[in-house]
């Protein structure tokens, strides 16, 4: 019997992982495709202080490029920049990031089985107490005290287990990436997001470079529209000499959710982390971090409950109180800022990007002075309504 099943590999699952095993619990990490981190779903951005938060030390191949600072450009090709003196974040190369994660789990104790899908739940009087799976076509069955469902946005797991963690496809933006070779990027150290509704109407286009001239080009949008998320990109990539000319390495895609923050995410035994519990930043689409901040609660709150041999649903709801205090409350404003910018046309992104400074989306991004936005939005009649929700 183990002390611990978690399902799904990624930032979210192994963090986990790795937290508990270093506590000597007996756990596995299983992950179904074939290898940890490939193909990547991701444009691979994520802070220094992150890394420096979760005590990370990743060899040198995780960072393709260190980067100190971000330009957004508007519409009519206005840009706000955000300039740092030193480097405040990276791109990273997921494929060994992800996978160095989980050598790190692995050197705490943790088992870290790859090509292993969880099928099924073992179920005793409706609660969770193991899991069903198949290892190369080969089915098994493990109990445990404890299973964390760390699968990510498909994540199938918590339905499984009677917690119904859906997203509403309204909240799921579609993702769509090229990474691109043989482009010119302007300032490698620099990433460069691209606003308006022709270009990526409810969403943004990105290019996070890897290199000078390497780079993640891609698209997040959010809803319904007349044609796919990939064709938004395609025409983006031909509107710019830049990138018009470069050759496409990779073609990557997936949902993020950027809404629906769950009130409860844990039932007896059972608890739910990462992308699957939609803890991602709803203004960027960032994930790794959160994923990694929920994985190390959680890790905290199943600590408390295996040393007193109680894992039910109660004494684990602490990990809904804490992850809220720590991270959903803060989360939740940057919704609201999501929900704002939706409802702007693209006059109102060039009016903004006249009148806003690099450090105020700084700000905004992080929740913090809203009302500066607010303010500026009264100025606009047909916002008047939406700038109240950021007083
Ligand atoms: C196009 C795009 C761009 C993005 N860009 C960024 C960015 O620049 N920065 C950033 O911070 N975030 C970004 N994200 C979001 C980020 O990738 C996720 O938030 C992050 O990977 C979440 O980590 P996780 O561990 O919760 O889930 P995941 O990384 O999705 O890992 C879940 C794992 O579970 C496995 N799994 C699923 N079901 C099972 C099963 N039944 N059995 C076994 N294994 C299973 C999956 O194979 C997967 O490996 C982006 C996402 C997309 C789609």
């Amino acid at each position: 019997m183990r002390d611990v099943i978690i399902v799904g590999a990624g930032p979210g699952g192994s963090a986990t992982a790795k937290h508990l095993a270093e506590k000597g619990y007996n756990v596995a990490l299983y992950e179904k495709r074939q290898e940890i981190g490939a193909p990547k779903r991701c444009a691979e951005g994520f802070s220094l202080t992150g890394i420096k938060e979760f005590n990370l030390n990743p060899p040198e191949n995780c960072i393709r490029q260190k980067i100190n600072g971000s330009r957004v450009y508007t519409p009519n090709g206005n840009f706000v920049e955000v300039d740092y003196e030193v480097d405040g974040g990276c791109i990273l190369e997921r494929k060994v990031f992800d996978k160095w994660l989980a050598e790190e789990a692995v050197r705490k104790g943790a088992k870290v089985q790859a090509k292993t899908t969880i099928t099924g739940l073992l179920k005793e009087n409706g609660k969770v107490v193991g899991v069903k799976g198949e290892f190369v076509g080969e089915k098994f069955e493990e109990r445990c005290k404890v299973l964390i469902a760390s699968d990510g946005i498909e994540s199938k797991i918590s339905r499984m287990a009677g917690l119904n963690t859906t997203c509403s496809p309204k909240l799921v933006d579609s993702g769509v990436q090229f990474e691109m070779a043989g482009i010119d990027i302007e300032d490698p150290k620099k990433i460069y997001l691209y606003l308006g509704n022709k270009i990526a109407p409810r969403g943004y286009c990105w290019v996070f470079p890897k290199g000078k001239d390497v780079a993640n080009v891609g698209i997040g949008i959010l809803g319904k529209h007349d044609i796919p998320a990939i064709k938004y990109l395609e025409r983006f990539v031909e509107s710019r000499e830049e990138l018009k000319k470069g050759s496409i390495l990779e073609v990557n895609s997936g949902g993020i959710p950027v809404g629906g923050l769950l009130q409860k995410m844990c039932l007896d035994n059972f608890l739910v982390v990462g992308d699957a519990a939609h803890q991602v930043n709803p203004i960027h689409g960032g994930g790794i971090y959160e994923a990694q901040f929920a994985g190390r609660i959680a890790a905290e709150v199943v600590d408390e409950a295996l040393k007193k041999a109680d894992t039910s649903e109660k004494q684990l709801d602490k990990y809904n109180k804490e992850w809220w205090e720590k991270r959903g409350n803060y989360l939740r404003e940057v919704e609201l800022l999501r929900e704002v910018f939706e409802k702007l046309s693209d006059e109102d992104f060039n009016f903004l990007s006249k009148n806003l400074k690099g450090e105020n989306l700084v700000d905004f991004c992080g929740g913090n002075n809203l009302m500066i936005l607010g303010k500026l939005l009264m100025k606009r009649p047909h916002l008047i309504k939406f700038a109240k929700a950021l007083f």
